[in-house]
């Protein structure tokens, strides 16, 4: 038996105190693993989903669940008690030009029962789904649980050593590992598996605005804006409004240098409504900067181990898909794998299948995004002024069978995925 990991290792792996057996070792409470682990408990299959933190509480992280999301947690009945939890919704943004308000998508126009995007704290969806999960008898969550090797026997992966709350190291051994680790993935690394990367040109810096008693009445829940460089989101959160400003990558230590007040007045520029809201900023420690990033792995499995969610792929925030398309990951995987799981042989065809089903949609909704932020984004963070849209992408959005396309993309992806449950 070979161990791959780190030298930095705190203690040495050998002294493992305890070794467990299940069927799917799936790493990582992020959504990819908690719907993953979910709907393979409910199937029958034992599942242990291992999490390095104690809880599912983050910084923000993005809590948007989309239509698609929504339609398959209907298909198990979860969507019901889902929508009974406090949360906002988004139809569609409405974007200031210098020609006028811009709609680049509406929800509300879909065939869909949920016509919007549910904004719940990513800490309560998680906890809510590991809570369904919990009550199959096949499922087992491990917190503090810190992966740090693979474990391998003659190239395929038997399951993975792991740090535990005790300090100590234990063994969890399954015939198949899912890295739904996030995209700094450790299980990647160790598995050898390079991401390719693309660099969007801009990164976001992250904060709250409070909500005030004479608040703006924004019935999409979305608000945005460009102007000198810099873009404004604005995002309805029920207690807060959850905003960015966009800037051009490789520009964070200028702005931090110009400090909090010159936020304060790129927020006016663009939208002056917020002007008693930008008040509460006042130190730069509120805020949080997202470094943009984008990338694909060229492959998203080998023998015993699969890469699902940001492991496989982080996707850029052009249309905050990023979690939609790791739930949908999970999806896929629960309906290819669960067979070959259950008569305890996964085969490393089965992984490819899985990617084989993924890789397109991602790669579909990766090129659009690199089309929008080269086409769009960078020239618009390049002027000084508010740009003006171009009238081709106005005149293209009137034909009514592409008017539509955008939210359908947004919504469920080049192509609806379904739990095939009976
Ligand atoms: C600031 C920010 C804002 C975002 N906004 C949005 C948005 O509005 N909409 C959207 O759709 N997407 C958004 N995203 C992207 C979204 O968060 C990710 O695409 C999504 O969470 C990916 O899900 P995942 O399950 O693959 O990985 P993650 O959510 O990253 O989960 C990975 C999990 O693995 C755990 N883990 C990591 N290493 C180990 C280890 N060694 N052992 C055990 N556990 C481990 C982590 O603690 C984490 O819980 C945002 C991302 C960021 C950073």
């Amino acid at each position: 038996m070979s161990v791959s990991g780190s030298q930095q290792s705190p203690a040495p792996s050998a002294n493992v105190v305890s070794t467990e057996q299940t069927s799917c070792c799936v790493v990582g409470g992020g959504p990819a693993g908690a719907i993953l682990s979910l709907l393979l408990a409910r199937r029958g299959v034992p599942v242990a989903l291992l999490e390095m933190h104690k809880d599912f509480d983050r910084e923000f992280r993005g809590d948007t669940i989309h239509p698609s999301t929504l339609e398959i947690l209907d298909q198990i009945g979860l969507a019901a008690p889902l929508l009974e939890m406090r949360h906002s919704k988004i139809s569609g943004p409405t974007i200031e030009f210098a020609d006028g308000p811009f709609q680049p998508f509406d929800l509300k126009r879909l065939k869909t029962r949920f016509p919007y995007i549910l904004m719940i704290p990513q800490v309560q969806f998680l906890d809510f789904i590991t809570r369904e999960a919990a009550r199959f008898p096949s499922f087992r969550l491990v917190t503090r649980a810190n992966v740090r090797e693979l474990v391998e026997e003659n190239g395929v992966v038997r399951g993975v050593k792991y740090l535990g709350p005790d300090d100590a190291w234990h063994e969890l051994r399954a015939p198949l590992t899912v890295a739904a680790d996030g995209r700094f993935s450790r299980l990647r690394q160790l598995a050898g598996i390079e991401p390719v990367k693309t660099s969007p040109p801009m990164d976001v810096l992250w904060f709250r605005l409070p909500k005030l008693p004479e608040d703006l009445n924004v019935p999409s829940g979305f608000l945005g804006g460009i102007g000198r460089g810099r873009a404004l989101i604005v995002l309805d959160r029920v207690d807060y409004w959850q905003s960015g400003v966009v800037f051009p990558k490789g520009h964070y230590q200028e702005l931090h240098a110009q400090g909090i007040a010159a936020i304060r007045q790129t927020i006016l520029d663009i939208e002056p409504r917020l002007a008693r809201h930008v008040e509460s900023l006042t130190d730069w420690q509120q805020l949080s900067l997202l470094s943009v990033e984008s990338s694909l792995c060229p492959r998203w499995h080998k023998p015993g181990l699969l890469l699902v969610g940001d492991a496989a792929h982080v996707m850029s925030p052009v249309g905050g898909v990023g979690i939609n398309y790791a739930v949908q990951d999970a999806v896929v995987a629960a309906n290819v794998l669960t067979g070959p799981l259950k008569a305890g042989r996964v085969a490393d065809s089965d992984l490819a299948e899985v990617q084989r089903q993924r890789e397109w949609p991602v790669r579909v909704i990766q090129r659009l995004q690199t089309a929008m932020q080269n086409n769009l984004i960078r020239r618009a963070l390049l002027l000084e002024g508010p740009p003006r849209l171009p009238w081709t992408v106005r005149a293209l959005l009137r034909v009514p069978i592409l008017r539509d396309l955008p939210a359908k993309l947004i919504a469920f992806g080049p192509r609806r995925v379904r739990l095939d449950d009976p």
